[in-house]
């Protein structure tokens, strides 16, 4: 039997799996696998206790000595539940995280066991860094990197194993992960907001960036999964002509949750609630057999390590349902994608949000500050947060009809428009109104304490508004979201500093503090102009207009890059202290190496698949079809026999031509491909990669798209998109 029929017989033989999770309540277990502050009191002595808490709230390094007493506890309270192993768990620039187990036993000078976990084992490790991309700052021979604790994410346990979320830096200090760079990103915001705050309310002492993420992904049957060698090598379908049915009808959007799917949401939950990732929300997407999850929005830093959990648990979770997570951006064609909205926004430790509208005229000045920084921030670093976002998989999301346009801009709404507009045009005197008492009055701008009409929502925008956060829905669903939010704190504290600036030279100057800091948002309304666009993200008509307005409008993976190495955005990453030139340096090395490892997979698998699949079935129907000719000829009088066989002429002909340019376009592309690997220079070949590879593949995969409908169904040997997408 042909390997499709093979599969899609055991993948309809597949039913729901039997959810494992207690009966309990979720306040039961939220969190059980955590090592929260709770727990901390229960195996940590209080005075030690109190230090820490004290440590990871200022944000000021762990002594080491307090590491070891630390140490002690978190192992005991590890091997009461259980835990024979630890790791440091950290996120390289590959993508993912990744891990090395240690048993927590050690062998005595006389053979004799010991239970052990140091402070040190705790506090830092060297995994053997080698072998993770650093894009040249380390070269390969010095396997010298560390992992460093992380105490601001607390331990937590998978099965056997305490994981110790850490950040990953080479010898000479330089971030080889992601985690490094967000926590400087975030101290950097938490600075420079904290004194624009000081406007305001003295008593701020902090300012945290909060990540509300949401995910989405795909799920195929295993079975199915396993005969596309495509999927399970590139993790998208490199062929595969477009169901009939897809998302036309819009059935599928928040509609009921099939059942085998909802028990692999079920034990996704219940495990992802243990180990403390609070997930709220489960619906349908808008592509078939596409969904979403979203969490209550935490702390960015705990958020992203949740994130990168969470896409780890889905993998082994679905394995046990029979199904497969893609979490690819782009698995199939001709269907929405899979993105990661970031919610973003900042919070003052003493509660306020600092994107919602306030309840008076003074916490609205302030809203309406941070607002336009962000405005003038997303605006001038355009270019860079597409950089964040882009990469080889996310390639195929941007631009397409149907996810975030290539062109970043900014949707803030009709209220919020409004609110802009008038203070735009208004004068400071009427602006800000300071009555004999010396209250204050937002002349003209008392934003109403509810706003945000839900309504009021653009769907195309890249980076919109949402009421009290900004949603960067860019974001691809593979992605580590760190990319992307270390690159907006950065940007938003350079910005806040700046401002802080101008205000200030303002008030030295002798302005009254209100009207310095209403001029200086004026001339941001203004200034930001450029970056607000309420209209339809994927018209042409904004594509022209975006160019005019001199936003950036490249849409080449490799050239996008670029934009983490432009003279602004080095001195911002500099003076925000978040990355150094030569940190953003390999960067980019990684990106386009990882940019072109993919696309030289793709490009491979999809050569192989044609030759070894596609055209043997294409030839054997065409064999059939030549085998009937002839015998018309012997059973027909041959006046008769050239009608008769006209339709399979025809076919025979087409299958004769789709199978020639597929066979022209793969040794094209092999060549192409071939040169491109001779070019030295990632970026260089990356380029390349994009400029040659990329539409030869498309080409090839046109004529394959074309084939799957002509030839016989019985002969199709790779399951087929109606199937990936509706057998459950
Ligand atoms: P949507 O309608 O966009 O799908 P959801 O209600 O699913 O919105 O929420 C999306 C995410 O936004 C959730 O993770 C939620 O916790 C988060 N979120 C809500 N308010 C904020 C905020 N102030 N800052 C950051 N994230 C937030
Ligand atoms: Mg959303």
């Amino acid at each position: 039997m042909n390997n499709r029929f093979e599969a899609l017989s055991k993948a309809t033989s597949h039913l729901p799996v039997a959810v494992s999770r207690p009966e309990g309540k979720v306040k039961d277990y939220f969190a059980a696998d955590v090592f929260t502050r709770e727990h901390m009191k229960e195996y940590i002595a209080a005075d030690v206790l109190q230090q820490l808490f004290d440590d990871v709230d200022n944000g000021r390094p762990i002594a080491r000595d307090m590491a070891n007493t630390v140490a002690i506890g978190i192992r005991k309270w590890a091997m009461d539940r259980g835990a024979t192993h630890y790791t440091h768990w950290f996120q390289p620039l590959t993508g993912g995280t990744a891990e090395k187990h240690d048993a927590f036993f050690t062998l005595g000078k006389d053979g004799s066991l010991l239970e052990e976990f140091t402070g040190e084992a705790l506090y830092q490790q060297e995994p053997d860094a080698s072998s993770f991309p650093s894009g040249g700052i380390r070269n390969t021979f010095e396997a010298r990197g560390y992992s460093a604790w992380d105490p601001s994410s607390p331990v937590f346990l998978i099965g056997d194993t305490l994981c110790i979320p850490t950040i990953f830096v080479a010898y000479t200090g330089e971030a080889l992960d992601y985690k490094t760079p967000l926590l400087r990103s975030t101290a950097a915001l938490s600075k420079a907001a904290r004194e624009v705050c000081w406007y305001f309310d003295k008593s701020v002492k902090q300012v945290r960036a909060n990540l509300g993420w949401e995910q989405e992904y795909f799920l195929v049957d295993d079975a199915l999964f396993d005969a596309r060698p495509d999927l399970m090598l590139t993790g998208r379908t490199l062929m595969g002509h477009g169901s009939a049915k897809n998302q036309q009808l819009e059935d599928h959007y928040f509609g009921a949750i099939p059942e085998r799917v909802l028990a692999f949401m079920q034990e996704l939950e219940y495990e992802s609630l243990r180990v403390g990732i609070p997930l709220r929300t489960r619906h349908n997407e808008v592509a078939p057999n596409q969904f979403e999850m979203a969490p209550q929005f935490e702390d960015v830093n705990l958020a992203n390590d949740h994130n990168l959990l969470v896409m780890s648990i889905m993998e082994r979770v679905a394995r046990k349902h029979h199904f497969r997570v893609l979490l690819h951006e782009k698995p199939f064609a001709g269907v929405n994608g899979s993105g990661k909205h970031c919610n973003w926004s900042m919070q003052t430790n003493t509660g306020v949000n600092l994107l919602a509208p306030g309840k008076n005229p003074y916490q609205n000045l302030q809203f309406v500050t941070f607002l336009v920084n962000v405005l003038m921030a997303v605006k001038k670093y355009n270019g860079l947060l597409k950089a964040t976002i882009a990469s080889a998989t996310n390639e195929h999301r941007l631009g397409a009809n149907e996810a975030p346009p290539a062109i970043i801009s900014v949707f803030l709404g009709k209220q919020i428009t409004e609110v802009l507009d008038k203070l735009e045009n208004a004068t400071a005197d009427e602006g800000i109104i300071i009555n004999a008492k010396k209250e204050m009055k937002l002349g003209v701008a008392n934003i109403p304490e509810i706003l945000l009409d839900n309504t009021d929502r653009n769907r195309t925008s890249p980076f919109a508004f949402t009421g009290n956060r900004f949603e960067f829905r860019a974001v691809g669903s593979s992605a580590n979201c760190g990319a992307a939010m270390l690159a907006l704190n950065a940007a938003v504290a350079e910005q806040l500093t700046e401002f802080r600036r101008s205000v200030d030279v303002r008030i030295e100057n002798g302005q009254p503090k209100e009207k310095a800091l209403f001029d200086v948002i004026k001339q941001y309304i203004i200034e930001s102009k450029t970056i607000r666009f309420d209209g339809n993200g994927y018209s042409d008509k904004w594509k022209q207009e975006a160019q005019k307005r001199g936003l950036d409008c490249e849409t080449s993976v490799p050239l996008i890059f670029d934009r983490y190495l432009t003279p602004e955005a080095i001195k911002m990453f500099h003076s925000t202290g978040v990355l150094t030139e030569a940190e953003l340096h390999s960067r980019c090395e990684v990106k386009w190496e990882t940019y072109n490892k993919k696309l030289q997979i793709e490009s491979r698998v999809l050569g192989d698949l044609v030759i070894n699949h596609v055209l043997p079935a294409a030839k054997r129907y065409q064999t059939m079809l030549l085998k009937n000719v002839l015998t018309v000829k012997q059973v027909f009088p041959a006046e008769e026999t050239d009608a008769l066989n006209e339709q399979d002429y025809i076919i025979i002909r087409r299958i004769e031509q789709h199978s020639a340019d597929i066979i022209r376009g793969v040794e094209q592309m092999t060549q192409a491909r071939h040169k491109a690997n001779r070019i030295p220079q990632e970026r260089e070949k990356a380029i390349a990669y994009h400029d040659t590879i990329l539409p030869l593949m498309e080409q090839i995969r046109t004529h394959v798209d074309e084939l799957e409908m002509i030839v016989d169904d019985e002969l199709w040997a790779l399951p087929k998109y109606r199937e990936l997408m509706f057998v459950r």
